[in-house]
């Protein structure tokens, strides 16, 4: 495991993301990003919760002046994603500890509509099986 201090930054809902991001995103540079941090998140490492721009948004063509013009919608998905895991924000936690509450609270129990149903990626995300669910 890596150490708590050298933490990487991830909004909650991400965490939902990424059980079914397959390479399809706004951009090419944006998707190859998200592809290298899934990798990187899956080596063990701790996630600093954050209701803010994080390591993924750094790439996204929806920032503007490190403001995302969909704030006040993400936002309110981190938020969600945080009460029903129980969760706090800025709380530093394993990542595997954060996919697995992500499955256990939200991805499981088909829940996730009722929070980003209303995304753009709806349908992909829709039509695919999250990466958290253990075989
Ligand atoms: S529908 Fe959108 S917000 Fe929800 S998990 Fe998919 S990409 Fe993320």
């Amino acid at each position: 495991m890596k150490e708590k201090q050298n933490s990487i930054c991830l909004r909650p809902h991400h965490g939902m993301c990424l059980a079914y991001f397959e390479g399809k995103g706004y951009t090419q540079g944006f998707t190859a990003h998200m592809g290298k941090i899934l990798e990187l998140l899956k080596k063990d490492v701790y996630v600093k919760l954050t209701v803010g721009g994080d390591t993924i948004c750094s790439a996204c063509p929806n920032l503007k002046e490190q403001t995302c013009i969909t704030e006040n919608l993400v936002e309110e998905y981190d938020r969600k994603v945080l009460l029903l895991c129980g969760l706090q924000e800025n709380e530093i936690i394993p990542f595997t500890e954060l996919t697995e509450k992500v499955e256990k609270f939200i991805l499981h129990p088909e829940k996730r509509k009722e929070i980003c149903g209303n995304c753009q990626w709806n349908e992909i995300c829709s039509s695919r099986k999250s990466r958290w669910t253990k075989e």
